[in-house]
Order: structure tokens, then C-alpha cells, then sequence
């Protein structure tokens, strides 16, 4: 067990390192079934290094799906043991963050919507005080660094060493392109103040739709970004959440294989 445990520890920390990294699972979990095929056909892939699953969904408004719950964490469990992937989940209370390492989910983030509040940010890191986790950050749903920088100081007193940014997009009034305005410039700034941070890109919630994922994931390639984390569903139109922009994990596969990559990520 402790021999399983220190091994993925490793795998996680090789993963950090990796450029692209390349995240990729449901919105949200829904079934054992539906995560672990998810998780088995990407894995089949080759091109995944992590797989994500939203357990716990804050959704804007009430009325739609909030997540299976802590049920859903040993499936994310059994898909880890299935394919070897490390797992991440989001987490947005001191409760969440305790179910999920429970269960050993390797890597945790927090959500556009949790960046936002400085108390709810507070609270996970309190909550992951003296554990050794890596932890990715959304930047807050509107356009301001310093919510994004204050959420990162607070992780960071915490104690956690590796930390990483997921650059989702920013809403705004009306309907535009995109369902969150990249407003690439401020990823550019963010990254600019924190080098020594990983800079993931999110098509997926930027896009909001299929058509265009590949083009705002060559956009963050380009723009030197990190890595990046799409949604992947294996019947996308069927999701319970954030059907438009899911792709299945063949597709996903073969979206990763569509983009052009720097020569270094070759
Ligand atoms: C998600 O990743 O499914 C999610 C809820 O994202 P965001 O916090 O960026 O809206
Ligand atoms: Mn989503």
C-alpha cells in the first residue's frame, strides 16, 4: 500500500514537470460506469497524463446537477487503479478537501467560483495545512488578478509547494464567442508575475462549445501555456452538465494530435 501510494507520488511529480500536460475527464462525474470508461478509452489514447472529474459541482444557479458527491471518490479511485493516471478533483470546502485526500486524490483545484471568495479560499487552505499536495488554481470568474494572486498567497502560506494556475476564462455580459472571454492578456500578466507557476489553459470552459476547442487550445500552445485540461465524456451530447463542450476521448485524443506543438514539447 505505502509501496502504491509513494510510486504515484512520483508519477505526479514527473507529470508537473511534463510539457504539455495534458488533463482530461468528465465535467462532472455521474456514474462508476461513465468514469470508468471515460478514464479506460482516454488512458487507451496515449495522450493523457491525468484525469479530472468534477465530484462536488457548484453550479451558478440552483435547479441543475450539483455533483454525485463523496460517492463518486472511489470511482475516481478505481479509474486511478485502472490506468495508473494520477486523478484531480475540485474542492471548495474544508469537508471536500478531507473526503477527497481520503480517497487519495493526487491533485487538487479550485474553482473559478471558489477563487473569487477569499473566505472559502481560506478555509481549503486551512485545510491543507501540513499536507503535501499539489494544487491547481482557477482563476475567478471576473477579470481580476489580484482575487487570482490573493487565492495563490493563501495556498502558498498554507504550505503548498507546487501550485499551478488553470487560466478558464472570464465571464461578461451577453452572449459573445466564447463562454468566458479569454482576455488572453491577463493569463500573459499572470504568468508574467509567476514564472516559477504552471500555466494550464481550459478550452473547454472558455469555448463553452465543440467547434472552436482546438482553436483556443493551439492559441494557448502557442502563447507558450503549460499544459492543458479539456472535458472528455463518453456520450458528450448526454452529459449532466456542460454538454456543449465535451468531446469524446477519442476525439480528445485526436484534438491533441491536431495541434501543433512547440519544438521543445516534441
Ligand atoms: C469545471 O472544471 O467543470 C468547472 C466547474 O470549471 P470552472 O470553475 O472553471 O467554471
Ligand atoms: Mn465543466
Amino acid at each position: 500500500m505505502q509501496q502504491t501510494s509513494t510510486t504515484m507520488r512520483e508519477t505526479v511529480n514527473q507529470v508537473w514537470k511534463k510539457r504539455p500536460i495534458i488533463i482530461s475527464g468528465p465535467c462532472s462525474a455521474e456514474t462508476e460506469e461513465q468514469v470508468l470508461e471515460t478514464a479506460t478509452r482516454l488512458a487507451k489514447t496515449g495522450r493523457v497524463d491525468m484525469l479530472r472529474a468534477g465530484i462536488w459541482k457548484p453550479r451558478t444557479r440552483p435547479g441543475s446537477f450539483e455533483g454525485i458527491g463523496t460517492k463518486g471518490l472511489p470511482w475516481m479511485q478505481q479509474a486511478k487503479k485502472i490506468t495508473g493516471l494520477p486523478v484531480t478533483v475540485e474542492v471548495a470546502t474544508a469537508k471536500q478537501v478531507e473526503d477527497a485526500l481520503t480517497f487519495d486524490v493526487d491533485v487538487l483545484w479550485i474553482g473559478a467560483r471558489t477563487t473569487v471568495n477569499p473566505f472559502s479560499v481560506q478555509e481549503v487552505a486551512d485545510a491543507l495545512r501540513g499536507v503535501d499536495v499539489p494544487v491547481l488554481i482557477k482563476n475567478p470568474i471576473n477579470p481580476d488578478l489580484e482575487l487570482w494572486t490573493g487565492a495563490v498567497e493563501r495556498v502558498a502560506k498554507a504550505g503548498i509547494k507546487q501550485i499551478g494556475l488553470i487560466h478558464r476564462g472570464f465571464s461578461s455580459y451577453g452572449n459573445t464567442e466564447y463562454r468566458n472571454a479569454p482576455m488572453w492578456h491577463l493569463a500573459i500578466e499572470m504568468k508574467r508575475r509567476n514564472p516559477e507557476l504552471l500555466m494550464i489553459n481550459d478550452p473547454s470552459h472558455i469555448s463553452g462549445r465543440r467547434d472552436i476547442l482546438l482553436d483556443v487550445a493551439q492559441k494557448a500552445i502557442d502563447l507558450d501555456m503549460d499544459g492543458l485540461i479539456i472535458e472528455s465524456h463518453i456520450d458528450p451530447d448526454k452529459a449532466w452538465s456542460d454538454a456543449k463542450q465535451q468531446v469524446t476521448p477519442e476525439r480528445l485524443g485526436e484534438m491533441i494530435g491536431q495541434i501543433v506543438w512547440r519544438k521543445e514539447d516534441i
